[in-house]
């Protein structure tokens, strides 16, 4: 937008389905797209006069079309970094320059492109702890400003400003209760949590119960905010304390992912550690179905997969917990879990996702170990002590009364065979101990 606005000339704005966007978007995600997008061409016609032009096609030919037409001399576009993208964005700076149309990209979508960040033998990092430290650095002595943009100048077209991305399953229509995407949303969201929220980041950021995180991830995810608009807010108004410097670090978890995903073959299906491939998964098609309902009988488990049915998105510490469950207790592959979050997170992030999974599958860069096998009983003693999260989503165990109890219903026989028989509850779909051993012997035949 500042170069357009430096440049002067006259601009055509225009978003471009194709199959590699779709492919990037699960089905969650269409929807905030969808939104994303009305919010896009309101906010442009009120603040340029300008109507964004929406269309569907191979991108190439798309661009092309219009070059021809409104005989444009320049294309300017933000990069993106999975390998496809890559592979896109290539083929067509490429063809478009070959025509003489000058072509200029730029980084809209991290603090750091992926190559700035390297260690002393100029490689890319694998442990996290350097790469923030150094891309911290790196960020800092670019020291860049906020910049508000002012006018520029649009042209007329008589283009297709109607499109219709929402889902096809009308699951999506709860979502508006609990989101508004848009720029000026992330915007408010954001001065909200500077405030006060981010001050006690550091002790609360755990706590499903508190629900304290800053639910910005999916505004980063569509590009509404820029993380560099996040970190120089962050910079202007704050003092750098603990709570502060570890939601940084948060940011920086994000563009560690990205680092990840741009120099990974296929960070979303292959392990990094590639001894995983060998890994001896079971394939149990109705575990994982328990799974994604909810119906493990372990409920902060199913609390948790709950939530992101409802909500379209779910707390950090319980992505970790679900996908510990799924991956370890029930021996299943990970990349099921991280297909599953694909079509159901809002902030469905190819790069953070597929880290993510693969972190807690023990097979990432800088993974939790494999051993690590989160305990959700303790977890849910830890981060939900008064079963607060729980009930939220499983009100039914409200009759457990006692938040040991909740943990652990079928520990309270007579209340737990009343549930169940009701088909309010389920028994557990594995013994928790026993399920951790199997999976520490299956860990041993890889190692
Ligand atoms: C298995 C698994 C899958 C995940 N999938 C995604 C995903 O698809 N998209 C996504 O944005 N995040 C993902 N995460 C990371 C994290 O859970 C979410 O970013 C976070 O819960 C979003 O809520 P928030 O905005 O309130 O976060 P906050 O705690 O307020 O953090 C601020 C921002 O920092 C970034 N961030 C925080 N934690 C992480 C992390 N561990 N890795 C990368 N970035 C992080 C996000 O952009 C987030 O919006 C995943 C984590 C795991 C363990």
């Amino acid at each position: 937008m500042l170069a357009l606005q430096q440049s002067q000339n006259p601009a055509l704005f225009v978003y471009i389905y194709d199959s590699v966007e779709s492919n990037a978007t699960g089905e969650a995600g269409h929807w905030w797209l969808h939104e994303s997008l009305k919010q896009l061409q309101e906010s442009y016609k009120a603040r340029f006069g300008a109507s964004l032009i929406v269309l569907e096609g191979k991108a190439l030919d798309v661009l092309q079309k219009l070059i021809k037409k409104y005989q444009i001399h320049q294309v300017l576009w933000n990069r993106l970094y999975s390998p496809e993208t890559i592979k896109r964005d290539t083929v067509i700076k490429k063809a478009l320059q070959e025509q003489g149309v000058d072509v200029e990209t730029f980084n809209g979508h991290l603090l750091n492109e992926p190559w700035e960040v390297q260690n002393n033998s100029g490689q890319y990092f694998k442990v996290f702890t350097p790469y923030w430290r150094k891309a911290f650095e790196v960020y800092q002595s670019k020291k860049e400003k906020l910049e508000k943009i002012k006018s520029i100048n649009v042209l007329s077209h008589q283009e297709n400003l109607i499109f219709n991305f929402l889902p096809k399953k009308k699951w999506y229509q709860k979502f508006s209760k609990y989101w508004t995407p848009g720029e000026k949303a992330a915007q408010d969201q954001l001065s909200r949590y500077l405030k006060t929220d981010i001050d006690i980041y550091k002790d609360a950021r755990d706590r499903p119960d508190l629900d304290q995180t800053s639910k910005l991830s999916p505004y980063l995810r569509f590009g509404e905010i820029s993380p560099r608009t996040v970190v120089l807010n962050i910079l202007k108004s704050k003092n750098l304390s603990t709570s502060v410097l570890t939601y940084l670090s948060e940011i920086g978890w994000r563009e560690f992912s990205y680092s990840l995903l741009y120099y990974s073959k296929n960070l979303s299906s292959v392990p990094i550690n590639l001894k995983f491939q060998n890994f001896p998964w079971r394939k149990s098609v109705k575990d994982l179905d328990l799974w994604k309902k909810g119906k493990t009988g372990i409920p902060l488990v199913d609390a948790a997969m709950r939530q992101i049915y409802e909500k379209g998105w779910m707390h950090n510490r319980l992505r970790m917990v679900v996908g510990s469950f799924l991956v370890k207790n029930l021996l299943l592959n990970w990349t099921l879990g991280e297909r599953y979050f694909q079509e159901t997170l809002l902030d469905y992030d190819e790069a953070s996702n597929a880290a993510g999974w693969q972190w807690i599958a023990g097979c990432g860069a800088d993974a939790s170990p494999y051993f690590r096998v989160f305990n959700p009983i303790l977890q849910s003693e830890r981060f939900d002590p008064q079963a607060k999260f729980i009930l939220q989503y499983l009100p039914q165990l409200q009759t457990l009364q006692k938040p040991s109890s909740i943990f652990q219903p079928h520990l309270q026989e007579q209340t737990f065979q009343y549930l169940v028989n009701q088909n309010l509850y389920y028994e557990p779909l594995v013994d928790l101990k026993d399920s951790r051993n199997r999976a520490l012997e299956a860990y041993q035949k890889i190692k």
